[in-house]
């Protein structure tokens, strides 16, 4: 805890203690920009997976092999056919990547409620009392609903998941049998009951992670309903022998950030959630050297007030990242057109695509034409039912070709 004296002006408050605000964080105290960290918790319980690669060159504070609980040098995609992909998936160890992030920066415990400007700066006020006055804000709140104001769609991926004990009755040698889990193997998505997917892996430690997975939907689909598919495909509602429940709510589907606020997002809070997976851990890691580097460059330039938001957004969403956007926005509206049958054979075709392809397509900051090329590529690879299917979403192109 530290104590902010209010008639104090710093450089920059970043609200939020999540994977996004701590790397955001790490990374300006990095550029020599110490900033102060608002957090209502540093606590993370979600089980966040990445494709090693992905973040295999951000700069995490300790090497990357170090902030793992699980790793796993082959990942199974089950569409009508089985994919041994050989491209390892890692899940983080949370506190450990939590106070690698964290190292030598302070949190002050408070909870934002209310931010306000004048000309140069803006004045945070917290659920205690105090007041923070920062030339730049940066929400990190995962929501961005308190400051960087968003437009919601409803729509949310949601999941059910359950860490089975290794010597748990029920443990893994019939989750195994049932689920298809099998050490060394990542299943990332088993499509073989649609209209949702298995995801789930075995740990080094013995334990089994066993999730039911909808994929966007609008509404979202009730976790009830997850758990009553997750039990249905083991055999049994194993919930009360879990070592712990999983239970996952991503909203997705909403619209950019307006990108002119005072306010600057990063991280889920700026629409970093990929609008097909909903993966955001990997963008914000990636993003956060990005993002640092211009505020530092600016603060030293003694860019201020508007001026100095609006440069720092230009680099959270650079103009080329935003057609990409576009794109991943037009995969997701053509796969929520597709008939449950039909998903199966969709992701055959996209993992079948060149892995530098498939790979392009599922990062937000790929270039707008690779993302372009892994969604043509998959075109030509499915079938015609699916390629009239894909072809019925005219309104998704234009919106695509029209991404500013
Ligand atoms: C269960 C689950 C599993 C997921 N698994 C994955 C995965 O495997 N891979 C992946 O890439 N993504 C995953 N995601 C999606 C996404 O990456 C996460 O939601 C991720 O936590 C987003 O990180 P963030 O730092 O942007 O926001 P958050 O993690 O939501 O962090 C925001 C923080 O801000 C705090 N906060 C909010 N408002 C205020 C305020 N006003 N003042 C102070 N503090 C505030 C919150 O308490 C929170 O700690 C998962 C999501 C869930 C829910």
């Amino acid at each position: 805890m530290r104590d902010q004296r209010d008639d104090v002006v710093v450089d920059v408050a970043i609200v939020g203690g999540g994977p996004a605000g701590l790397a955001l964080a790490r990374a300006l105290a990095l550029q020599g920009v110490e900033p102060v960290v608002v957090a209502a918790s540093t606590e993370w319980h979600a089980t966040y997976g990445v494709w090693r690669d992905d973040v295999a060159d951000c700069d995490l504070g300790s090497e990357l092999d170090a902030l793992v609980r699980g790793a796993w040098p082959t990942v199974r995609v089950v569409g009508q056919r089985q994919h041994l992909l050989q491209r390892p998936y890692v899940v983080f160890d949370n506190a450990r990547l939590r106070d690698s992030l964290l190292a030598g920066l302070q949190v002050q415990r408070d909870t934002a409620v209310q931010a306000e400007h004048t000309t140069d700066t803006t004045s945070l006020r917290l659920h205690s009392g105090a007041t923070i006055t920062a030339r730049l804000v940066i929400d990190a709140t995962g929501s961005g609903d308190l400051l960087a104001r968003r437009n919601p769609s409803g729509g949310a991926q949601t999941a059910y998941g359950l860490l089975l004990g290794a010597t748990s009755e029920i443990g893994s040698a019939n989750v195994v049998r049932s689920s298809g889990v099998e050490s060394g193997v990542f299943t990332l998505m088993d499509w073989s009951t649609p209209p949702t997917f298995f995801y789930g892996a075995q740990f080094h430690d013995g334990r089994t992670l066993v999730e039911e997975t909808s994929l966007y939907a609008n509404p979202p689909r009730a976790l009830d309903d997850l758990r009553a598919r997750l039990a249905a495909r083991l055999g049994v509602d194993a919930t009360e022998r879990a070592d712990s429940v999983e239970r996952v709510h991503i909203a997705m589907g909403g619209s950019m950030p307006a990108r002119t606020t005072r306010v600057v997002g990063f991280g889920a809070a700026a629409g970093f959630v990929h609008p097909v997976t909903g993966y955001s851990v990997a963008a914000s890691l990636r993003a956060a050297t990005r993002v640092a580097n211009e505020i530092a460059q600016q603060l030293s330039r003694g860019t201020t007030g508007a001026d100095l938001s609006s440069a720092v957004w230009g680099a959270v969403w650079p103009k080329h990242l935003v057609r990409a956007r576009g794109w991943h926005d037009m995969g997701l509206a053509v796969l929520g057109s597709l008939h449950p049958r039909l998903i199966g054979g969709f992701f055959d075709a996209f993992f079948e695509l060149p892995q530098a392809q498939w790979s392009a397509y599922l990062r937000i900051d790929s270039e707008p034409a690779e993302v372009r090329a892994a969604m043509l590529g998959v075109f030509r690879r499915v079938d015609w039912v699916t390629r009239l299917a894909l072809v019925a979403q005219p309104a998704a192109l234009m919106r695509a070709l029209g991404a500013r």
